[in-house]
């Protein structure tokens, strides 16, 4: 493998987007900066003599044959996206290890028994569409043509719409993939978490996908004059609201050691002003788990304050299910393999699950999937400020590499 070449390929792809005032990333879903970057990942790929292909999302997926062509691909990779103002790691750097791994083969005259894909996927954060993971949700066929005709982005343009645009490029042969066509998945991805650099780990091995379960809770009190309402005489809707954050705090505490962390992210207050008492309060409550059994544990606990500190303070509430999602396990076999290639390697690693989202969690579903984390500096991402080191970035791709060379193995079995 060669760093300086991982180095400056991340910087070829973070030209594309970037923000010259801030240093933040802007590669937003189907922009002509994040088209751009697909694109010469494309052209990379095929430099690499891949064979290259778009499908209807955009997804970029470029393949190297292996001894035997009937053998299922082992498909490495992530996404080329980012939020408004992104940092330069969070998916590219799975992208480019992909690509590297792919490079070190070629340069070590390495043929696999089973094909390698890369694939740069589209579309895995939310920012544009509400909705993340699209690219990868497609490529296993989860979000038909139908679904991406009700798919709006915040200026009311249609998913199904923005994708035909890029229909030049588009081969109608490059089907999603269905149950059983994948050997495996692998992702490698910056943390975005602080536990990697607090425990000084260089690796962790993700375990499990955490999925929230999300609220809309509406408080309704009687909005009157701060001036001339008694204290006993109040119905406070942000006083409640204050005891509903803090039990959400509180409970999701409790269950940290299980996986769960409960959070209010964000409160409208109303009339919000200095010289009323606020009779209408918004929260929206996000708990995500894990497992789904303590989630929802948590959740039935949030209810039950819920409905105590209302009853108590004479407050009306309304709560939304926002709906849920499942937790996602992650293979075990590949994780062993990450595990007995860090320590040939002399990289220390741990076990871990990951708070947020990724694309593998749609791949699960269809394959054997594991994904390599990467610390990243005190646990941030999605900023400017995002960052990691070349040692890091090496050494997650060395354990990459390695893991890639056992499982693209025909008697190796995930
Ligand atoms: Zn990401």
């Amino acid at each position: 493998m060669n760093t300086k070449r991982i180095s400056s390929t991340l910087e070829t792809f973070n030209q594309f987007g970037r923000n010259n005032e801030t240093g933040g990333i802007n590669r937003i879903a189907f922009t002509h900066h994040e088209r751009l970057a697909a694109l010469k990942f494309s052209m990379l790929c095929q430099q690499e003599g891949l064979n290259v292909y778009f499908d209807l999302m955009g997804n970029v997926i470029a393949r190297r044959n292996g001894k035997y062509s009937n053998l299922q691909p082992v498909l490495i990779g992530s996404h080329i996206d980012t939020v408004i103002d992104g940092g330069e790691f969070d998916g590219l750097l799975g992208v480019v290890s992909a690509l590297e791994v792919v490079r070190h083969l070629n340069d070590n005259n390495i043929e696999t028994d089973h094909p390698i894909e890369i694939i740069a996927f589209s579309a895995e954060e939310s920012t544009r569409f509400n909705q993340a993971t699209l690219g990868s949700k497609y490529f296993c066929g989860f979000l038909t043509q139908d679904a991406m005709r009700k798919i709006e982005d915040n200026d009311g343009e249609i998913l199904y719409d923005v994708v035909q645009s890029l229909k030049q490029d588009v081969s109608t042969t490059v089907l999603p993939r269905k149950q059983k066509d994948i050997k495996a998945f692998l992702e490698m991805h910056i943390e975005q978490g602080p536990i990697l650099q607090n425990k000084h780990k260089d690796i962790g091995i993700v375990t499990h996908i955490a999925a929230p379960h999300r609220f809309k809770l509406k408080l309704e009190g009687t909005t009157s004059h701060s001036g001339s309402t008694p204290m006993p005489m109040r119905r406070d809707a942000l006083t409640a609201a204050s005891e509903v954050i803090l039990a959400v705090e509180n409970i999701g505490q409790q269950f940290h050691k299980e996986g769960v962390v409960a959070t209010v992210g964000y409160a409208n207050v109303h009339p919000n002003t200095m010289n009323a008492i606020p009779g209408d309060v918004t929260l929206l409550i996000d708990v995500r788990g894990k497992t789904t059994r303590p989630r929802e544990q948590v959740v039935s606990e949030i209810q039950k304050k819920i409905s105590e500190i209302t009853t108590r303070r004479g407050i009306e509430y309304k709560l939304l299910d926002l709906g849920q999602e499942e937790p996602v396990a992650l293979n075990q076999q590949i994780a062993k393999i990450i595990e007995s290639s860090a320590s040939l390697l002399n990289i220390s690693h741990r076990y871990m699950f990951s708070g947020a989202g990724h694309d593998a969690m749609n791949l699960a579903k269809i394959c054997p999937t594991s994904m390599i984390f990467i610390p990243c500096k005190d646990g941030i991402s999605h900023s400017p400020l995002e960052s990691t080191t070349i040692e890091q970035i090496e050494k997650g791709t060395q354990v990459l590499i390695d893991t890639i060379l056992q499982v693209s193995k025909k008697e190796v079995i995930c």
